[in-house]
């Protein structure tokens, strides 16, 4: 039996081009030079014990999909990842078969990280303290090498009719919690990690750079777990900045207006270089940035105080200035995937509190639009225009093809 799958394969100057393409025409990247194609594999086999198949129903489609699509990933991937690879980490799905104690049918969130556990090895530190996001063996074991489901040859992934996972990635849903809210549960987990990564201190004040489908599920971490005073948040279109207001912003502004935004709350004085954005002495407590462009992260450094946070959530783009880290002697950190957080004195996972907060929030307007597999140039292309469009968050409904 044969599975249809969405396949990344590499062909290196494919894959340059893509890369010297991406930003300018996303047509392009979705056209004839996409290092992509719409294929029948055969059917993936459970890895192990303790694996089993899944049956995706949603599959998101998340701005690093995109970067690795686009070739605008850092060459610092390649090593973890191995070809060809079938994409989608964001997934809301069914199993196949049981899976120790989870019978076949069982409804799950994919918790995609490929640790240890899922490798059949002795835990290393990280893994041992449930910090699975910081593996450090996620190229050896008996799996292919791969920091995700979804960047893993042996695995399949999300943007397909079926993949295999491992008991340690799968994650029970309730019953009466949405396909659509299901499928948001992994970026939420992810979300949550950079909130409390964010180390708000009460009535803090707070620069959230971006508002898709990460930064608004941002906001809503920043809200709920955290005792943030003023959160003004950076959105570039009108959508955007409807969604970040119903979700609790102070304020929302445009990019070009973030940097007076935060001079004027936070009493900070505005310095202008001979070239460059302008930049503060003073500025918010703690920014995060939730774009991962050049930009949002210079904006990010420019505009927190002497002392303040910067938080890096998903992959940064390259060339940012890092002066105001050295002379403003900033932390700079990054949030990657989930982890067991530390909320109210007690150690839980996020992807536990992800289920409590997407089943008592609105949040299912963000996944905007969904697309069958044979569909897919459509659906990358909508996903890389999406802030245009005023969608949050793209995914594949593999069941529709
Ligand atoms: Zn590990």
């Amino acid at each position: 039996m044969t599975t249809q799958s969405l396949e990344l394969f590499r062909s290196a100057p494919r894959y340059l081009t893509a890369r010297a393409i991406g930003d300018r025409a996303p047509g392009l990247l979705s056209g004839p030079l996409a290092p992509m194609r719409l294929v029948h594999k055969k059917d993936p086999v459970p890895l192990g014990p303790g694996w089993g198949r899944v049956r995706p129903l949603l599959s998101g489609i998340c701005g690093s999909d995109l970067a690795t699509i686009g070739g605008k990933s850092s060459f610092y991937f390649s090593p973890l990842v191995s070809l060809p690879f079938v994409p989608g980490h964001e997934v809301v799905g069914v199993l196949i078969d049981e899976v120790d104690e989870l019978p076949a049918g069982t409804r799950i969130a994919l918790q995609p990280v490929l640790s240890c556990l899922a490798r059949g090895l002795d835990p290393c530190p990280n893994c041992a303290a449930g910090n699975t996001g910081r593996c450090d063996r996620v190229t050896t074991g008996h799996v292919s090498a791969g920091l995700q489901t979804g960047y893993c040859a042996d695995t399949g992934g999300g943007w397909s009719k079926m993949f295999v996972a491992h008991r340690s990635q799968l994650h029970p849903l309730p019953d009466d919690l949405s396909d659509r809210k299901g499928v948001l549960v992994e970026p939420l987990s992810c979300a949550i990690h950079t909130a409390l990564r964010a180390n708000v201190q009460p009535n803090a004040n707070v620069l959230l750079i971006g508002a898709g489908a990460i930064g608004i599920l941002t906001l809503l971490a920043l809200k709920e777990l955290t005792k943030a005073g003023r959160i003004t948040v950076v959105a570039k279109h009108g959508k955007q900045q409807e969604w970040a207001e119903s979700f609790g912003a102070t304020e929302v502004v445009e990019p070009k207006e973030a940097t007076n935004a935060v001079r004027r709350t936070s009493h900070a004085m505005k310095l202008r270089p001979e070239r460059g954005a302008s930049f503060l002495l003073g500025g918010a407590d703690v920014a995060i940035d939730c774009v991962g462009s050049r930009k949002s992260l210079d904006m990010a450094l420019r505009n927190v105080r002497a002392g303040g946070r910067v938080v890096v959530s998903g992959i940064p783009g390259a060339g940012a200035d890092l002066t105001p880290l050295w002379f403003r002697e900033l932390e700079l950190v990054g949030a990657y995937t989930g982890g067991i957080e530390q909320v109210d004195g007690k150690s839980r996972s996020s992807f536990e509190i992800a289920v409590e907060l997407a089943n008592a929030n609105p949040i299912e307007g963000i996944v905007g639009a969904t697309y069958p597999l044979h569909r897919w140039r459509e659906a990358i292309d909508h996903a890389l225009a999406a802030g245009k469009l005023g969608t949050l968050r793209v995914a594949f409904d593999p069941r529709a093809d």
